[in-house]
């Protein structure tokens, strides 16, 4: 018998100026970035919440507290590591991960294999495993506006045999 978990993951971040913009651990050309303790990085977030989810282990407000300043403007791939650690000793292997960023501007298509390539390499799983989809919301609701930044993400688990 086949053993599967499934998580699912959700994060936005407000858009701000002076701040880099980094998505799935990837610096991306940008007027404005995201504005957190960590480094901001949403995409990664959402990714960790779902892996986490999909454990039953809580969320990353959890297991990283933003008042802890451990965290502070820590690069996020680093508490990525950490979740798919948790995947490990738990005796399941990601099967595969599939987000959406919803983001008015910049465009990120040009971004899109660069950032899968590099969550393939800190999850140490190949780039197929990984799916990120950008969207607009056609200029509505804050992300429309360029207020912010959300990010919904899935990840599939499978035990280990
Ligand atoms: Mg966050």
């Amino acid at each position: 018998m086949v053993n599967f978990r499934i998580g699912n993951g959700y994060d936005v971040h407000k858009l701000v100026e002076g701040r880099d913009l980094i998505l799935g651990g990837v610096k991306i050309p940008s007027d404005l970035g995201c504005l957190a303790h960590s480094d901001g990085d949403v995409l990664i977030h959402a990714v960790c919440d779902a892996l986490l989810g999909a454990l039953a282990l809580g969320d990353i407000g959890l297991h990283f507290p933003d008042n802890d300043n451990t965290y502070k403007n820590i690069d996020s791939c680093i508490l990525l590591e950490k979740c798919v650690q948790l995947v490990r000793q738990k005796g399941y292997t990601i099967g595969n991960i599939d987000t959406i960023i919803a983001m008015q501007s910049p465009k990120l298509r040009p971004h899109i294999d660069d950032m899968r390539q590099r969550l393939a390499q800190v999850m140490n799983i190949t780039i197929e495993q990984i799916s990120i989809k950008a969207t607009t919301t056609e200029r509505l609701g804050f992300e429309g506006r360029r207020e912010g930044v959300s990010v919904y993400a899935t990840a599939l688990l499978v035990a280990e045999q």
